[in-house]
This record gives C-alpha cells, structure tokens and sequence, in this order.
C-alpha cells in the first residue's frame, strides 16, 4: 500500500460514507481490481464501519459518564470541568439559568413587592431604603421595587432593581447598577448564578 496513490484512501472513505464522486468511484475501482493490499483495507474499513453502525443502537449504560469520570484523577476531572466552563460562559449561564428557571428565577420575578437586602445600620422608610450620613455599611446591597439614598459609605455593590439610586456624596466602594427592565433583570439574575455556580469549582 505504501506505493499506492495516497488519495485511494481518501476515496475508500468517500465510497464508504456515500459520498463519492463518479470518477473518484472509478479511479478506486480501478486500482483495487490491481491491488490486493488496498482490497483488504476496504474490506477492514467497511468492516469496522458495518460493526460501528451495528452497534450505533447500542446506548451507553446508565451513570456511564459519572463511571468515567469517578476513574479520572480527581485533578485532572476538576481542571477540565473548570476549563470547560471558563471556555463556555454562556452556555453554562444559559444551563445554568434553564435549571434554576423553575424554582429560584420564578420565585425571584419582579413583582410589586418591596424587599432589601438584610443589612445593619440600614433605615428602612417604607419603599425607600437609606444610608445614613457617618454609617458604613459593609457588603452588597440589593434593593427590590424601591428607592436606595446613599448618605453614608457602601463597603460593596449596590444594585436597584424597578428603583432609583439617589446619592450626592456617597461613597460606593463596589458597582452601582439600576436594572428597570425585565430582560436586565434577567441578565443580571442569570450573572449572579453563573457566579455563584463557577465558585463552586474555585
Ligand atoms: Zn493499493
């Protein structure tokens, strides 16, 4: 075989995959009515191509991929996941999201209601939260369908979704982010658990 034309495999494959040309057909025909090498090599490859397509039916059993991935070394596992997921963020923001759609997402959806996050040192005035001047509140802050006036010092992030951010001499160490529509909202819901769910790898 070693002295036969190099495109004859090329069109071995060709035949065996239904997609061959005419003339490539009988150029290969040609040369294996001439060679017995070449012959033996079509008769492997379709050989291994009837038994593959045989066994196509064949389903890998159930857990087969935890059973893999339990042999892999623990490193080596956690390193491809994590390589993955850093090469794929959308995806795994878009997995991620379909699979907390049902629960937390729905459970989260804007609604009318007024929440906050829990935090010390913070005056809740009906729907409007403050900081007050001289307080330091440290951590993120979310506000839901309310307004959020800074007049003290933000140790992190603060987020108004469906409200305003109201400040003049505020100091916000973190990022401040107003979110009043929907699909912002989701973005950002999507955002946070994609967050949280890469930490899990860390
Ligand atoms: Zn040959």
């Amino acid at each position: 075989m070693s002295t036969c034309p190099q495109n004859i495999v090329d069109y071995m494959h060709e035949y065996l995959d239904g997609d061959i040309s005419r003339d490539h057909e009988q150029q290969l025909k040609k040369h294996l009515q001439a060679c017995s090498d070449c012959q033996q090599h079509m008769h492997q490859l379709s050989d291994t191509i009837a038994f593959v397509k045989s066994a196509a039916h064949i389903t890998a059993p159930p857990n087969f991929e935890e059973q893999v991935m339990k042999r892999l070394p623990k490193a080596k596992q956690r390193l491809g996941v994590q390589k993955w997921l850093r090469r794929h963020p959308i995806i795994v923001a878009a997995a991620v999201f379909l699979f907390f759609m049902s629960a937390t997402l729905l459970s989260n959806y804007p609604n009318d209601e007024f929440s906050v996050t829990k935090q010390p040192n913070l005056v809740v005035d009906g729907q409007t939260v403050i900081v007050p001047e001289g307080e330091v509140v440290k951590g993120d802050i979310v506000v839901k369908n309310g307004d959020i006036v800074i007049e003290g010092e933000v140790d992190g992030n603060v987020t108004v979704i469906n409200g305003q951010y109201m400040a003049s001499t505020a100091v916000v160490t973190g990022q401040i982010e107003e979110i009043d529509e929907t699909f912002e909202w989701l973005w950002y819901e999507m955002k946070e658990m994609a967050n949280d769910f890469m930490s899990l790898f860390e």
